[in-house]
């Protein structure tokens, strides 16, 4: 359900106070925040939580941790900011929830570097014979972790670092073999009846057979749905290895029975992520809206009425998508926040997520410029360089002080199309010299602002290489391209480098290629054409005068007359 308004108030059975659609438009006199953080924060104010106040996100491990996923760390991370703002101790915790058999063969993983690569350049036979078992029990198809779990952690843990994000990843296999899910377990079991009651509202064949347990085989370490019997006293289940339906397939079991202590298995997911919240003592958690309709009522239900613990605060936030189409692991559709990272600064990459979450959005990699104005706006909006309406004033100015890591009036931007043409030369005193021409840069910015400055230069300049786009050019600057032109268009050339001499607006210089073309009689496409090859060595480029207008004079004067 998007914030578009179709269905009307909360009809997914849930009480209206764990109504996940938080930051839907209310009528009420209620106070307006400009950041939707700040709305979520008076939420969870309003439950006088304890300090610290803890705020978790989490995936279960199969596939690769994309952009996409650091919605769960990015969302919580803004939340966490202004309660700590307001006074808090807050503990941001993200749970892997590796102890979740592996169903089925992931298509592509990433590696520790960000490479996405196919199963076939890992190890696929041996992640075949571990269908069925828990993923930290699973060998790492890279071997350079403890376990297939471990490396999604650590992937996990890189997002957060990256984006400099306090998290602490917390593995559900380590709860369960540290003993701390040991109660909850017994608690179940003690009541497996009201445990089935409950779960038989949202799901089918619950029967009285059921148990909320689902033990490890100690003979082929596959995770087994079926329970025997419960031995309270002794803490044991007793079990029977059996198959497993994972999608259109079934994972064997090995038929062995035996007993398995109440740490050496996993709670089935809809208590899991109860388990979590009580362990934990999760006070707020924000999910994808896949999540709002199905296993966040049955969530509250067993929170309330089979742990008898009061649920988070929920928020439902939209899926993005990414150059217009859903994320997709097995696709190959996806992009690493390291990747992003080498094409935007941080802050920019925060600012997409402050934006609002529960309306949907697309990440542009194509049009990554327009998401790079928008936040060099909101940066000039709250340094009062620009003018804005209230709202987007205040937006600015409540957000812009989480986005960078220190508020800063000396720094500087150049813009990012602007960037990516610098990036066309990979010399970095014409960088900067042409930067300041342009007066991106002046006399009175201090030297980091500088750096800083011309950072986004290599940024931009990636960009152009990955999306191949209009700025995707290498300008030969250190040699001259091998050329043979005929001599009307030597003539033409040499003319236009006088032109240049005494000429320097861009469009100008742009129209006076067409009319030397004219004069010398040399087709005007032929004559672009002999200025990308003696700039670029390509038959393409980008727009030629202002281009040329942007160079230093010297340069383009001696290149024009084909002189170096
Ligand atoms: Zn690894
Ligand atoms: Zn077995």
């Amino acid at each position: 359900m998007s914030a578009d308004g179709e269905g009307d108030g909360p009809d997914h059975g849930v009480p209206p106070e764990y109504d996940p659609y938080l930051l839907r438009e209310r009528e009420d006199g209620e106070e307006r925040h400009a950041f939707w953080a700040d709305r979520v924060a008076d939420e969870i104010e309003s439950r006088s939580p304890d300090d610290p106040i803890v705020i978790k996100g989490g995936i279960s491990p199969s596939g690769i941790p994309h952009l996409g996923n650091a919605n769960e760390i990015v969302l919580g991370y803004f939340v966490a900011e202004v309660l700590r703002e307001r006074g808090h101790e807050v503990r941001q915790v993200f749970t892997t929830d590796d102890r979740d058999p592996l169903r089925k063969l992931p298509r592509k993983l990433a590696d520790l570097d960000g490479e996405i690569v196919d199963l076939g350049d890992v190890n696929a036979g041996a992640l075949g014979k571990n269908l069925g078992r828990p993923y930290t029990d699973i060998p790492d198809p890279f071997g350079c972790c403890d376990s297939y779990g471990a490396h999604f952690s650590t992937l996990i843990g890189g997002i957060a670092e990256d984006l400099d994000i306090p998290i602490d990843v917390v593995s559900n296999t380590d709860l369960y073999e540290r003993g701390e899910l040991d109660d909850t377990v017994a608690d179940l079991l003690g009541d497996a009846e009201r445990a089935r009651e409950v779960l038989s509202e949202y799901q089918d064949k619950v029967d009285e057979d059921y148990y909320p347990f689902n033990p490890i085989c100690a003979e082929c370490g596959k995770i087994t749905e079926t329970v025997t019997g419960v031995d309270a006293d002794a803490g044991t289940v007793s079990y029977r290895c059996t198959d497993m339906e994972a999608g259109d397939r079934t994972i064997e079991g090995c038929g062995h029975e035996g007993e398995a202590g109440f740490g050496e298995g996993k709670l089935p997911w809809r208590f899991e992520w109860v388990a979590q919240w009580d362990q934990l003592g999760v006070d707020f958690e924000p999910f994808g809206k896949d999540h709002a309709e199905g296993s966040w009522p049955s969530g509250v239900d067993i929170a309330l009425n089979v742990f008898d613990t009061e649920p988070p605060v929920p928020m439902v936030y939209e899926w993005f998508t990414l150059d217009g189409q859903p994320f997709s692991s097995s696709e190959g559709h996806v992009v690493l926040v390291s990747d992003v990272l080498e094409l935007i600064e941080p802050e920019v990459l925060r600012y997409f997520f402050a934006t609002d979450p529960s309306k949907a959005q697309d990440f542009s990699i194509e049009r990554l410029d327009q998401l790079v104005n928008e936040f060099d706006r909101l940066e000039r909006i709250y340094f009062g360089e620009i003018d804005a309406d209230d709202a987007e004033a205040a937006f600015a100015e409540r957000v812009y002080p989480f986005l960078v890591e220190e508020v800063d009036e000396e720094r500087v931007r150049i813009p990012y199309s602007f960037a990516a043409v610098l990036g066309m030369t990979d010399d970095p005193d014409l960088r900067e010299e042409i930067a300041r021409r342009e007066g991106h840069i002046d006399e009175d910015t201090p030297e980091w602002a500088v750096d800083a400055a011309l950072e986004r230069v290599e940024r931009a300049r990636e960009w152009a290489r990955r999306t191949d786009n209009a700025y995707n050019y290498d300008l030969k600057r250190d040699e001259i391209p091998t050329v043979d032109f005929d001599e009307n268009v030597e003539a033409a050339l040499d003319e236009l480098a006088d032109f240049v001499e005494r000429h320097d607006d861009p469009e100008e210089i742009q129209g006076e290629i067409f009319e030397t073309a004219r004069r010398h009689d040399v087709d005007v496409g032929d004559f672009f054409a002999a200025g990308y090859r003696l700039f670029f060595d390509q038959e393409d480029g980008p727009k030629l005068g202002p281009f040329l207008a942007k160079l230093d004079e010297a340069f383009v004067l001696a290149r024009l007359r084909r002189e170096r």
